[in-house]
């Protein structure tokens, strides 16, 4: 069996078959050093559906009485991860995927422990203290010691310890077919054309965020200058190799995950310089070129908006913006906001920021933060861990929640611009993750998973369903090829 791609879904999908019995080759286009696509670039965060602690613990083992002592984890309900699903992707979301996801979530969690992947709780990230206990927020509560790149490592790992053949510098480039049935792939390596024969074949290399030429065709207009997040390796091969032998384009084709991003970013991710998003955006304001506000900043928790975040800034004049904060919650900023290669500005007065904000009209941002102080419902109290109402009142762009005035400082702002995770079109895949063609007919022994799979996400995203559907489709992959091979 053949997998393209060494990132999450192609190194689940590969332990799955292996499991099975399954000879394995996998297929990786990066040299090693740079090896896992963009599952090597994640914060390793991954959206789980439990009950509570007692679930939890399956997946954390190692959590102490004394962390669940201090910690309310509370639940995230299967209901409640497919309702998100459903709500962010407005009610399109192919069902019977979404429910696969969300069913085989946990179980697939603790499937990956068993090969060395090592989960811990997200305190850093999704977890405020109040009255001396930590409280989860945003159905997100686990994510891989080591974040992405310990994620890839632990994978790698175990596909070594199972002797799972890895070429790097490997380049898929199109599939071998004979008829509708999947008989091998045309690789480019070291210069040199090989094809290698397969029983089947499993595509997990990722989408097409780091393909200008496809963003600026399928997302549109401007979209060739947004910076990439993660791995440029991800140009679509894996997509465009699947659609040249019938299978169906399906999703949300001009749809993608795009974040607020450090605007002076390399046009590349790169593995040792992370942290360039910045998504504290729900504790302070953004504004425009002209000054003006653009988004509701506390429209929900980020994870639930940060995704549609970078589409809004691209679409401003410029493509940036800045976003603004005061010392009432500069302490409630992550460590994204603290890292060397920021984009950053200080100052004492409002009127002194106005003047450092590069790009933007001093009169229109000094008169929005004017009518923003004014507007902001002081009689709520503001709570970090719930959505607290405390709201903007007559703006016409409101603020939904976590509104307060601009009136402690220092005053500090960041300037961004639109950083691309990953697109949301892809192919169509059935719940064994199968391809299908748009007759509803399989193209035998061609499997996907992963980033190109199409249908899951459409506008919005919640944030670490990414690496759980790859997990999951991964594994379901892996696991039906190999019985059919
Ligand atoms: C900065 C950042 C942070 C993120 N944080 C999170 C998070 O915390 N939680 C979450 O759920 N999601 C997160 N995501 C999204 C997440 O990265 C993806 O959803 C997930 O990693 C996709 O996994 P994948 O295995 O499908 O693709 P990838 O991990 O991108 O793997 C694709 C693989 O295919 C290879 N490849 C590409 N073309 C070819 C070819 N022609 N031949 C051979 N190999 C090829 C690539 O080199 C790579 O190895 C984040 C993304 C970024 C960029």
């Amino acid at each position: 069996m053949v997998i393209v791609g060494a990132g999450n879904a192609a190194m689940c999908a590969a332990l799955s078959a292996r499991e099975q019995g399954a000879s394995v080759t996998v297929l990786e286009r990066a040299p090693e050093n740079q090896k896992g696509g963009n599952s090597a670039f994640t914060g390793a965060a991954f959206r789980v559906a439990y009950n509570g602690v007692a679930d939890l613990l399956e997946v954390v083992p190692d959590l102490t009485t004394a962390e669940q002592e201090n910690s309310d984890f509370g639940e995230y309900t299967q209901s409640q991860y497919f309702d998100d699903l459903a709500r962010l992707s407005q009610y399109r979301m192919d069902a019977e995927l979404g429910e696969i996801l969300v069913s085989d979530s946990l179980d697939t969690l603790v499937w990956m422990r068993r090969y060395g992947v090592r989960f811990v709780p997200i305190y850093g990230r999704q977890a405020f203290k109040v009255d001396g206990r930590f409280h989860f927020w945003g159905g997100l509560t686990v994510e891989v010691s080591g974040g992405g790149r310990g994620l890839v490592d632990s994978l790698h790992a175990a596909a070594g310890r199972q002797g799972i053949e890895i070429l790097y510098g490997a380049r898929a480039i199109s599939l071998v077919m004979d008829g509708q049935t999947t008989t091998g792939v045309k690789v480019i390596k070291d210069g040199h054309f090989l094809t290698l024969e397969a029983d089947a074949v499993i595509l997990a290399s990722g989408g097409f965020h780091a393909n200008a030429e496809w963003r600026a065709r399928y997302l549109g207009e401007n979209w060739d200058l947004a910076k990439v997040r993660g791995s440029r390796f991800n140009t679509g091969d894996g997509i465009r190799m699947a659609l040249d032998v019938g299978a169906q384009p399906y999703g949300h084709w001009s749809g993608c995950h795009a974040v607020a991003y450090d605007r002076n970013a390399p046009e590349f991710g790169e593995l040792d310089l992370l942290g360039q998003q910045k998504n504290g955006f729900p504790f302070g304001i953004m504004v425009n070129a002209r000054g003006e506000r653009f988004f509701d900043e506390g429209a929900d928790f980020r994870n639930y908006t940060y995704s549609k975040l970078g589409k809004a800034i691209l679409e401003q004049p410029g493509g940036i913006a800045w976003q603004v904060f005061d010392q009432r919650v500069a302490h409630l900023l992550s460590d994204e906001y603290r890292i060397r290669q920021i984009t950053r500005v200080e100052a004492a007065t409002l009127e002194e920021l106005a003047a450092k904000l590069e790009d933007v009209d001093s009169t229109g941002f000094l008169r929005t933060v004017a009518h923003f102080n004014a507007s902001v419902r002081d009689t709520v109290a503001f709570n970090p861990n719930v959505k607290d109402g405390r709201s903007t009142d007559g703006l016409e762009t409101p603020k939904s929640n976590w509104a307060n005035p601009l009136d402690t400082p220092p005053f500090i702002a960041f300037g961004v611009a639109c950083g691309i995770t990953f697109t949301f079109g892809g192919l169509r895949i059935d719940s064994d993750s199968r391809v299908l063609t748009p007759e509803g007919d399989l193209i035998r022994n061609l499997y996907a998973a992963g980033e190109l799979v199409g249908g899951l996400y459409y506008v919005s995203y919640p944030g670490g369903a990414g690496l759980m559907s790859g997990s999951v489709f991964g594994r379901r992959a892996g696991a039906h090829a190999a019985r059919g091979c």
